[in-house]
């Protein structure tokens, strides 16, 4: 089975740590067993052949043996006096105290002393053979060493696992963010010999076909607006020549009916077709220049009381009950004031226009944080649900029966969407509100 790089670095790092985690083991066991085995004396002494050379004089008898470096070893009579000595504090002809003799038997390691007689019982050697103790500092030592070792290792092999494997993933996840928000000129860098380099080309492939795939659809949509523009305007021609020569015709006493009412027609779907190609070039419009449009900063409070001001005399007059809740302070906006009564006109005469007489209109104008929230509501017969949530799209309309008199376009509330739009701000429908119609309009404040 070939294993690809990130799995043989795992393995890698599976394997390193085993081995670590083994050797440490083991030296601690060693260690461990070595410090049990430390009440073991490694010195050779045979008693018997020090006792025959002993008669040859006791240098000679101890040159033997094989003695380490703290043993000792004391020959002494049975008045205790020391005849020979070998490394410790006494010199020949001391007198061997008897309570020091003593205590060399209540001491901790009470086999670590032999006592034996020599064959005519003249002499009482004491041997004394030192267990080797094991530095248990030393161990902690090694231990220590072992886990420090242990430690560096890990973190090293972390820091090159995160080098290798974490550091990419997340320049990947930073860059599938970058790309998601619509910046396709980001370019995900770096350089691992593992499979994430593959990741990399692909996602850095990926942005930079959307790119050409968004300018090549923006570029379509430039044409098809453009298009739309140039359709639009030399559709106006013609239409200009039928509404006109139709009116001036109608203008003329007609004795015929039939001839009267079929010019009436030309003349009213000339009108419609009209209004219809005046609305689709402006909505063309808007969608291509919606970073360019123009602004200035206005008081929206002003802006839309002047507006409302126009409507009075017609609400009066259509016995509309209407109510404006405008704040007494004013509230700052970076506005297109004529696109902006746009947006006010399409609601207010949408109003009017859709619903039976007798309805109240209430416009409501707040501030919330740093936004400006604008309500437009009336209580007419409202929009169905169903339509709710393509209501701002071009040629919507209510089922046409309702509107078939009424000579809109089903492009008032798309056009109004992309204004608010253009200004940074939304149109939205409520649609907890059931008794008529309620729209939302939201602008930022620019104080
Ligand atoms: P239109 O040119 O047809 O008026 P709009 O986009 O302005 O186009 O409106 C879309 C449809 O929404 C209208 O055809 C109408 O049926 C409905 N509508 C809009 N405003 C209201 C309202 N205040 N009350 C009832 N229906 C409305």
């Amino acid at each position: 089975m070939k294993l690809k790089h990130i799995s043989r670095q795992l393995l890698k790092n599976y394997i390193f740590i085993m081995i670590i985690i083994i050797t440490l083991g083991l030296t601690t066991f060693f260690l461990n067993l070595t410090y049990t085995n430390s009440k073991i004396n490694n010195s050779i002494f045979d008693i018997d052949s020090f006792l025959y050379d002993y008669n040859n004089g006791f240098d000679y008898a101890l040159s033997k043996q094989n003695l380490e470096k703290k043993d000792f070893l004391i020959v002494f009579d049975y008045d205790y006096e020391v005849i020979d000595v070998y490394n410790y504090k006494l010199n020949k002809g001391d007198q061997l105290d008897y309570s020091e003799y003593n205590s060399f038997y209540d001491n901790e390691d009470p086999y670590s002393y032999y006592e034996f007689e020599s064959d005519d019982g003249e002499y009482i050697f004491l041997l004394y053979l030192a267990p080797v103790t094991t530095n248990m500092i030393f161990v902690i030592l090694i231990i220590s060493i072992a886990i420090i070792t242990f430690i560096i290792f890990t973190l090293f092999l972390a820091k090159k696992t995160g080098k290798n494997i974490i550091r990419p993933l997340e320049l990947i996840s930073q860059g599938v963010k970058e790309i998601s928000n619509g910046n396709y000129n980001h370019i995900i860098q770096f350089e691992t010999s593992n499979e994430l380099d593959d990741i990399r080309d692909d996602i850095n492939h990926m942005s930079l076909q959307l790119k050409h795939e968004i300018e090549r659809r923006k570029q379509l949509e430039n044409e098809r607006n453009q298009l739309i523009l140039s359709l639009s305007h030399d559709i106006k021609t013609p239409l200009t020549n039928v509404i006109g020569y139709s009116q001036m015709l109608l203008n003329q006493s007609i004795e015929d009916e039939n001839i009267k009412q079929s010019l009436e027609i030309i003349n009213k779907y000339g009108l419609t077709a009209a209004a219809l190609t005046d609305e689709l070039f402006d909505f063309t419009k808007l969608n291509m220049d919606y970073q360019h449009m123009l602004t200035e900063r206005l008081d929206i409070v002003e802006v839309i009381r002047l507006k409302l001001i126009e409507y009075v005399n017609e609400f009066e007059t259509l016995h509309i009950n209407y109510q404006f809740n405008l704040p007494s302070t004013p509230i700052y906006t970076q506005l297109n004031r004529m696109k902006f009564y746009r947006v006010l006109d399409n609601l207010l005469q949408n109003s009017i226009n859709y619903n039976h007489k007798s309805f109240d209109i209430t416009v409501d104008v707040q501030s919330i944080d740093d936004q400006i929230r604008i309500t437009i509501e009336d209580t007419g017969i409202g929009i169905p649900q169903t339509y709710h949530q393509t209501i701002f799209n071009p040629m919507v309309r209510v089922e046409s029966s309702r509107n078939r008199n009424l000579g809109g376009t089903g492009l008032g509330l798309s056009i109004a969407k992309q204004i608010m739009i253009n200004h940074n701000g939304d149109i939205t429908i409520d649609s907890t509100y059931t008794d008529g119609c309620r729209f939302v309009l939201i602008l930022p404040i620019k104080n």
